[in-house]
């Protein structure tokens, strides 16, 4: 079964949560609520909701501070709920990190369209990215398939290691990017602190002599002098 998205709900109004929460209860989220803004922040790092639903008035903290406090932590979706008035001015002309607001009060089946649109999107986005992730590379005579861990050139497969090719897969999808040596070690062998930057150098060598027509004069991996390396790309 799939897991439910959690929604926690900041509302010191107990008629309020309590709505709110059944009905997101009903149509498939997991909701929680709490009273307060120092509960809300608490409950949040203990329960990694997946939105927010943040009350403006409440009685402990200011809700623009929790909002500022919750996006300060991360980039959860925030929906501010307001009063009539001038708090809806205040939620608009503020930049503090609110994606969207509705003014009490508040139709809940409204409330609902916005969430179900918000997550709708969000899944499209990591889908798209996903696949993009997973694509083939296609760059010049080069074919890198992350998938199967192959490389081809000219149509002809290139025996790799797994390092060369992560470290080949990386540049390439990065193209044109310059990384230095020590970015390259972190990204693909992860101890830049400890590691020793010429095996960088190594592996762009082996590299070198698979893929280029002229080791010596390299066409793709070109070295930036006093920088580090970048997969070359018009
Ligand atoms: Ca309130």
């Amino acid at each position: 079964m799939e897991t439910k998205r959690k929604i926690l709900i900041i509302e010191d109004e107990h008629d309020i949560s309590r709505i709110l929460r059944d009905y997101l209860t009903k149509n498939q989220y997991e909701a929680a609520v709490a009273s307060n803004g120092q509960d809300g922040l608490q409950m949040m790092d203990m329960l990694q909701p997946d939105y927010i639903i943040l009350d403006i008035m409440l009685p402990d903290m200011d809700g623009i501070d929790v909002c500022r406090e919750i996006r300060r932590r991360n980039n959860i979706p925030i929906l501010i709920l307001s009063a009539r008035g001038s708090d809806t001015d205040k939620v608009l002309g503020l930049g503090f990190g609110a994606d969207d607001y509705m003014t009490k009060p508040f139709s809940l089946s409204e409330l609902l369209a916005r969430i179900n649109a918000h997550f709708r999107r969000y899944d499209s986005l990591t889908l798209a990215s996903e696949r993009d992730r997973t694509d083939l590379l296609r760059l010049a005579n080069l074919e890198i398939d992350k998938k199967a861990y192959k490389v081809s050139l000219d149509g002809n497969e290139v025996s790799l290691s797994a390092k060369e090719f992560e470290l080949l897969h990386y540049l390439a999808s990065n193209k044109n990017q310059v990384f230095s040596k020590s970015q390259l070690l972190d990204a693909i062998w992860g101890y830049a602190a400890y590691g020793d930057e010429n095996t960088v150098t190594v592996y762009i060598r082996r590299l070198r002599e698979k893929i280029e027509a002229d080791p010596s004069h390299p066409a793709v991996l070109k070295t930036v002098w006093g920088v580090g390396y970048k997969f070359n790309h018009e």
